[in-house]
């Protein structure tokens, strides 16, 4: 089974412009706890209540001062529509992560969660944890295969890694190495 088969929508979205009282207003009304935050209509980070918590509440900032630019996750996991579900499961437990938002041609186009995987298929839950302790291999760190906008050409990419302290995607990344 695909992605693209059981993802959902709408993806709940907030310009990175807006501030942290109009994120929280809208995941109240929305009752969810996630945002893609976009600029020009493209995913540019995320945004959970737990970053609101932490980075606002707990560091005691004022939440209409904030711009959600400022306390959102730049570098985040996502997934395309056209793998299947295990992959987004084995990205979701890579990072951590219940949620991964859908993106194909840097344009969000759905959600895909744990819950809407166990909804659809409950055995495969089952299934699926067995074959990831199956295939578990060497933990890899975090830092692989995220999304977010590369440092140097401003693109979205799924696949950034860091260089020198850049999160650069993989054509520059291929430009970086050629200068070498
Ligand atoms: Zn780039």
């Amino acid at each position: 089974m695909l992605v693209k088969e059981i993802m959902t929508q709408p993806v709940y979205t907030i310009d990175q412009n807006k501030t942290a009282k109009d994120a929280g207003i809208l995941l109240r009304k929305i009752r969810r706890g996630f945002l893609v935050v976009t600029s020009k209509n493209r995913p540019v980070g995320v945004l959970s209540d737990s970053d609101l918590i932490k980075r606002i509440i707990a560091a005691n900032k004022q939440p209409s001062k904030v711009k959600i630019k400022d306390v959102m996750s730049r570098h985040f996991v996502s997934t395309t529509p056209d793998v299947d579900i295990l992959t987004a499961v084995r990205k979701m437990k890579k990072g951590n992560v219940h949620r991964l938002p859908v993106i194909a041609n840097g344009k969000i186009v759905g959600i895909i969660s744990l819950s809407d995987i166990a909804k659809t298929s409950p055995e495969m839950v089952n299934l699926l944890e067995m074959r990831l302790q199956m295939k578990e291999e060497p933990t890899e760190t975090m830092t692989e295969h995220t999304s977010g906008i590369c440092d140097n050409c401003d693109n979205f990419s799924d696949d950034l890694r860091p260089v020198g302290g850049s999160w650069l995607c993989d054509s520059c990344r291929e430009e970086a190495e050629a200068e070498k």
